[in-house]
């Protein structure tokens, strides 16, 4: 059905006369200009017509245009030039949504509705949308509407009892009382679980305008509805093919919590199955990355990861994050990359990203002047805003840049990130886990140094994580043939499974091929698994008595463990609860109980005797957190002391050894001491190779 300009001025009329609406007009002309959007629900327009609403999303500058006249029609005190009322639909029917891959020239002035996540925001800027001018001549006003980039000025002087005889060629501007609009610049990514098989986000540009500019900063997740149109060129550019952008009608910002996770009742029925499964965890564990052999540990602490901890609002108002953060340090070609990209997949909103990447905002975000704000600066979310609430896999995290390594900790532990620079001040969410790998100090972990002094990162930023894995790549033969026999199945498999159904090879066992590495298969289905975990996020477990206890036991017996220095933290304390929550979440409990508490221990106490141990079975938290480990740190002051007595003049590394030789210290013991206070400028070397004290 076509509807002429009347037909849709009538419908306006019609759907306007409603009570709702009457109401919010009125609130529109009382507020005037700081209110001036009219918001209309789209199912308001299908209720009173579904061939008109059809008919809207086909036409919509048509009948958007009418719509805002018919609106500022109902607003009497609104008439200067340049006053408007916005129509904004929202609500946008399901067949409206379009993911960006697949917008098409079909799509070419009709109305969508895109769903994504804002990578890069503009700063909002004014843009001019009526010019007053004044004839230099005459000094007759005149209106002339601006529609493009280019200042547009009067052809000739409108006055009609000409003074100046319509030919005046001058005129002045008035840029105060002229017309201005805010506009703002946004891209739009498509969110990470639309993307099949590690496909590249397709990105897409909005144009914001007026009182909507600068509601959305990046890492949001909004859709955005809009009319789909082809950049203007300027005309000397004679190509036929367009960019397009999307000029938006109106923004929709993300109501719950992975809404695009849809649970029906039938998943609800197996995820309720899978929860009273005693191999549960078990299961998960086969199911995370099944093609990689072993790292049981490891794949156990990232399903808890995946799960996470509560986030809890105290009554002072102070947030405790919940989500845990894991670090994979070890020797090159032990899987740690496959096992991110896996997991990246797997996680709802997971994000995938290198610590060496080529964005200009890295890990974290960053202010930039680029093409995109044609001049202006441009907010640029980095792989942890785009992760919020969800996983960020961050590989290669030893070779990220200065500025990551600078603000992550930060990141890590508030779970935002501020930026302000050059006019933009924006505080962006990063409420999500983190997933690490790195690759220790020299490439390969070496004999003879111990593994805290091998990882080449912050302590600020390692005592963030939660748990530190040490994957290390040493011949051994049994570990070896199990390996190699697992990655040749596993290949195995793949190329049994990709024989036609049916058709044989000759002198190859292939059913008997896929029977024998059905372990390879994983126990739940990603997707299976990814509901299972939206559908946790529900609960919010309270932990037991017993429970309690349990943990505090064992952060206590390590602390103590370590005579005199501090081994671990309160921060290792609250990884524990973290954990525990995750485990119980993992069974669907509203309780953390004894099997959590034991489970979280456990992994932490693993990890931590593998990378911190002081070879006495102790664990000494100071050398990861500080760099600096007790007994070290126990040598600090002699040589201090010695320095102090005798360091005026200067020593040599070998009278300071001398003395320290009467205290108990052997030669090395000075030699790493000397390197620390050096390091930490409480010790300089002059030319002389003497040793001053000047701390
Ligand atoms: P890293 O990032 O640790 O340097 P990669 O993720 O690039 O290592 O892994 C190299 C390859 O080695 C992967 O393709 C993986 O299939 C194989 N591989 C390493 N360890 C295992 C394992 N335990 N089980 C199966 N495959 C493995
Ligand atoms: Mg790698």
């Amino acid at each position: 059905m076509i509807y002429e300009d009347g037909d849709i001025q009538a419908i306006w009329s019609e759907i306007f006369s409603k009570d709702e609406y009457r109401a919010e007009i009125a609130g529109i002309a009382d507020e005037y200009p700081q209110r001036k959007s009219l918001v209309v629900d789209y199912s308001d327009i299908n209720g009173y017509s579904v061939e008109f609403a059809m008919f809207l999303v086909d036409n919509p500058d048509k009948c958007l245009e009418i719509a805002r006249k018919a609106a500022v029609s109902l607003i009497p005190s609104i008439s200067r030039p340049g006053d408007k009322v916005n129509v904004r639909i929202v609500g946008l029917p399901r067949d409206s949504k379009v993911d960006i891959r697949n917008l098409r020239a079909d799509h070419l002035g009709k109305l969508v509705a895109v769903e994504g996540l804002a990578r890069k925001v503009t700063t909002v800027k004014p843009r001019m949308t009526y010019a007053l001018f004044r004839c230099a001549r005459c000094g007759a006003e005149q209106w002339v509407e601006q529609p493009g980039n280019l200042l547009r000025e009067p052809m000739m002087c409108s006055n009609p009892d000409g003074t100046c005889n319509r030919q005046a060629m001058r005129f002045i501007i008035d840029e105060k009382a002229s017309s201005y609009i805010d506009t703002q610049k946004i891209e739009v990514q498509e969110s990470p679980e639309g993307l099949r098989g590690g496909a590249q986000p397709e990105r897409i540009t909005g144009y914001v305008e007026d009182d909507i500019a600068g509601e959305i900063t990046a890492g949001n997740r909004i859709t955005l509805n809009g009319i789909l149109r082809t950049v203007e060129k300027p005309d000397r550019d004679k190509s036929t093919i367009f960019e397009t952008y999307l000029d938006v009608i109106s923004v929709e910002f993300e109501q719950h919590e992975y809404d695009e996770i849809v649970i029906t009742e039938d998943d609800e029925r197996e995820i309720l199955l899978m929860s009273r499964d005693p191999y549960l965890y078990d299961n998960i564990v086969k199911s995370i990355s099944p093609s990689l052999y072993g790292m049981e540990e490891v794949k156990g602490a990232i399903a808890l990861q995946l799960f996470g901890g509560c986030h809890k609002q105290m009554d002072d108002g102070t947030v405790m994050r919940g989500d845990t953060h894991i670090l994979l340090i070890g020797d090159p070609g032990v899987a740690k990359s496959q096992l991110l990209r896996y997991m990246s997949r797997l996680a709802p909103r997971g994000i995938y990203a290198s610590g060496k990447s080529a964005s200009a905002a890295g890990l974290t975000a960053a202010a930039v002047r680029d093409d995109f704000g044609d001049g202006r600066w441009t907010l640029e979310a980095g792989a942890l805003v785009l992760a919020d609430k969800g996983l960020a896999c961050i590989d290669e995290l030893d070779k990220m840049t200065d500025q990551d390594r600078s603000s992550l900790h930060e990141a890590m532990e508030s779970q935002q990130i501020s930026v302000a620079k050059a006019g933009i001040t924006a505080t962006l969410q990063c409420r999500c886990s983190m997933l690490a790998a790195a690759n220790p100090k020299w490439g390969r972990f070496e004999d003879g140094e111990t593994i805290a002094n091998q990882i080449d990162l912050p302590p600020a930023l390692i005592s963030r994580f939660d748990m530190i894995f040490v994957m290390t790549d040493k011949p051994d033969k049994n570990r070896d043939t199990r390996i190699s026999e697992h990655i040749l199945s596993t290949h195995q498999r793949g190329q049994a499974r990709m024989v036609p159904e049916g058709s044989t090879v000759e002198g190859v066992d292939i059913t008997g091929i896929i029977e024998h590495t059905n372990n390879i298969k994983p126990v739940y289905s990603v997707d299976i698994l990814r509901k299972y975990v939206a559908y946790s996020k529900r609960l919010t477990p309270v932990m037991t008595e017993d429970a309690k206890r349990i943990i505090e036991d064992s952060y206590l017996r390590i602390r103590n463990a370590n005579n005199g220095g501090v081994s671990i933290t309160a921060r290792q304390l609250e990884a524990f609860i973290r954990l525990s929550e995750a485990s119980a979440k993992m069974r669907l409990s509203n309780k953390v109980e004894d099997v959590d508490a034991n489970r979280a221990v456990d992994l932490v106490e693993l990890c931590m005797t593998r990378i911190a141990g002081d070879g006495s079975g102790g664990i000494d938290g100071d050398i990861l957190f500080t760099g600096i480990s007790t007994k070290e740190r126990n040598k600090i002051p002699i040589i201090v002391g010695i320095m102090r007595r005798f360091g005026e003049t200067g020593l040599t590394l070998e009278e300071i050894v001398r003395h320290a030789e009467n205290e108990g210290l052997v030669e090395a013991d000075v030699v790493r001491t000397l390197k620390t206070l050096s390091d930490s400028g409480e010790i300089i070397k002059d030319n002389k190779g003497q040793y001053k004290y000047v701390g």
